[in-house]
């Protein structure tokens, strides 16, 4: 039975996905809608109640409860019916193609019929897509090709799966208390997930199950076993709850973070006694393998690359680029929360798109850097950039401003359709360069945004070792770029790797976990990854000495 909650929930997150297309990515109202319906759950089932009452309730404010009112008094929502007739039923995915706009948005719908994105597809296929204004056999091939990366219908991309685990999460702990930890697929750092598992330790598993059945966050789909209960997101993704004895959480989470043939062989003769999931591996006379790396042969995974190894972020932008939300002291005070003894701090340069430092800039930040060194004498901040690869392979800065860095990251971030041939070989001459010596997100995909460029992966990799370049592993969940099996070439063929943050907020400076389960995924260990090197060497990694 869907109490007036539950329908209530599932009409305001898609009004929240509608309304975030028609007004853009940072609307105000989408994210206000999104907030309110985790808050929902602390209205009652039936949504009965005073106003006062729930505008008590954080998260509710005067907009959303005028939504309220008008659903408690029609059963409808006239935005949401409007928005509902313009917009495709996949906007949520459709909205995130490059170059779309809330305008083709709406043709695709009124023009075109296009309501799933199997219907897009086929629009570009039959080419009746390049009938809208705007839209060229470019941005077309684009779409499909961004659409067809999904591995299954009901497969979201990793950073939206990881940002739904996140909330839910906070969501059952809020409301549940103890203790809860994201397993699955997320947690082993795949790229899609259909399937998003939790595990929660809680006294009362009886009372939690009723709060699960009557959420307005999910759809409440049933029971497996006595202690999963079944969820469906309003994204459409299967959630997975499953319920701990307090205390006892390590062989259900071992469980529930898979794979099933490696949690198998861990758990065998275990049974569910009270014990943490380092102690069941102690137990069977393993050491904890790190969750990415569960899919790996045994002896592979026992001895990947650790993030407790990690000594430095070597991609870092501050408040300096046109996207940077943080300041140098910000940074490297967190750098230093982190045990790091290094950093290279890297903004954007003039060539992108958005602007960029010139050199005069460089030579500004330059001062602040000298000075910051005397205000944090326990870590090396080492002056670089983020510099811009362009269509001929130079860089965006003359030699003469490149002399005032340490060294540099050098990045594609326009001309992504140029075909293999000349895409590799701008790559290949920045490479040679001899101020860059981190190649970023080399393959520019954006997982289930855009693929990556067309590139001579193997090139890349052999001229990468060649020139005493790391490739990076960029830690954006939506990046992930290298791939763990690209990752796992590129040390099999003897080029060196990075794990970084790329961060541009605080919050991202933990991205640096994400590059290193990437690496862990491909198996790859600490030792063909700069930046766990110990000061003196990564210091003589810099100066060119071990460059091979
Ligand atoms: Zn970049
Ligand atoms: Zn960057």
């Amino acid at each position: 039975m869907t109490s007036p909650r539950q329908t209530l929930g599932a009409a305001l997150w898609r009004l929240s996905d509608l309304v975030r297309a028609d007004e853009g990515r940072r609307s105000f109202r989408a994210k206000a809608y999104r907030t309110a319906v985790w808050s929902l759950d602390d209205l009652s089932p039936d949504l009965s109640g005073s106003v006062d009452v729930m505008l008590a309730v954080p998260g509710i404010g005067p907009g959303v409860l005028k939504l309220i009112e008008e659903f408690r008094s029609s059963g409808v929502i006239a935005l949401l019916e409007r928005l509902e007739n313009q917009y495709p039923r996949d906007v949520a995915r459709l909205r995130r193609l490059p170059r779309m706009t809330p305008t083709l948005l709406r043709s695709l719908k009124g023009e075109l019929g296009v309501d799933r994105a199997a219907d897009l597809i086929a629009a570009v296929d039959s080419g009746a897509v390049e009938t809208l204004k705007g839209v060229g056999p470019t941005t077309a091939e684009r779409w499909a090709r961004a659409l067809e990366l999904a591995p299954s219908p009901k497969a979201v991309p990793a950073f939206q799966a990881a940002a739904l685990a996140g909330s839910l999460d906070r969501h059952l702990t809020h409301h549940k208390g103890g203790r809860t930890w994201v397993a699955g697929a997320v947690r082993r750092l795949e790229e899609w997930v259909d399937t998003i598992d939790l595990v929660a330790e809680v006294e009362d598993t009886v009372g939690t199950g009723r709060f699960l059945e009557e959420t307005a966050v999910a759809r409440f789909l049933g029971y497996t076993g006595a202690a999963t209960s079944r969820l469906e997101s309003h994204e459409g993704v299967e959630v997975r709850v499953h319920l701990a004895r307090p205390d006892a959480p390590g062989p259900l989470l071992i469980d529930a973070t898979g794979p099933p043939e490696h949690a198998a062989t861990v758990l065998a003769g275990i049974g569910d006694d009270a014990w943490s999931e380092t102690e069941v591996y102690a137990r069977q006379g393993m050491v904890c393998i790190p969750a990415p790396a569960r899919g790996l042969p045994p002896e592979q995974a026992a001895d990947v690359v650790r993030s407790t190894e990690i000594r430095g972020d070597l991609h870092i932008h501050t408040e300096r680029s046109p996207d940077g939300r943080m300041s140098l002291a910000d940074v490297l005070t967190a750098a230093v929360d982190l045990g790091y003894e290094y950093v290279l701090i890297t903004d954007h340069t003039s060539g992108l798109r958005f602007g960029g430092l010139d050199e005069r800039a460089l030579a500004m930040q330059r001062e602040e850097i000298d000075h910051a060194r005397d205000r944090f004498p326990d870590l090396v901040v080492l002056h670089g950039a983020e510099l811009n690869i362009d269509r001929d392979g130079g860089l965006d800065i003359d030699d003469h401003g490149l002399g005032l860095l340490d060294m540099a990251v050098a990045g594609l971030h326009s001309h992504f359709d140029l075909g293999r041939e000349e895409q590799t070989a701008r790559v290949l001459t920045a490479l040679r360069h001899p101020v860059v010596r981190i190649l970023a997100h080399p393959t520019g995909r954006r997982i289930g945004i855009r693929p990556g460029v067309d590139l001579d992966v193997d090139a890349v990799i052999a001229a990468a070792a060649e020139n005493g370049v790391a490739l990076e592993v960029n830690g954006h969940r939506d990046r992930l770029d290298l791939s763990a099996d690209l990752a796992a070439a590129a040390v099999a063929a003897g080029a060196s790797l990075v794990a970084n943050s790329d961060a541009h907020r605080i919050g991202e400076m933990g991205n640096v976990a994400n590059s290193v389960g990437t690496m862990q995924r491909g198996g790859v260990n600490a030792a063909s990854v700069i930046n766990t090197m110990p000061l003196g060497r990564f210091r003589e990694w810099v100066a060119g000495v071990s460059r091979k």
